[in-house]
């Protein structure tokens, strides 16, 4: 008959789930990684009176703030 001690036993029993948990961790953080980015026709635009941050279209020259509903030229937000 195989003798196994104690110690080992606790120590196989604390080391398999670890290793478990950390291959799933790595596999998630890899996946993470990988995330794509999808292209827009929207760019930022900041408005002048409510400082309200939303999206317009790149072509759109003059763009009506959802917020405050003040129409202005559009400019990209620098921040
Ligand atoms: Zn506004």
């Amino acid at each position: 008959m195989i003798s196994v001690s104690l110690i080992s036993l606790i120590a196989y029993f604390l080391c398999v789930p670890l290793t478990i948990i950390m291959i799933l961790w790595l596999y998630d953080d890899e996946k993470r990684s990988f995330k794509k980015v999808v292209p827009t026709q929207k760019t930022m635009c900041e408005c002048d009176i409510c400082l309200y941050h939303f999206t317009a279209d790149k072509e759109d020259k003059f763009v009506r703030c959802p917020q405050c509903g003040n129409l202005m030229e559009r400019k990209s937000a620098k921040h």
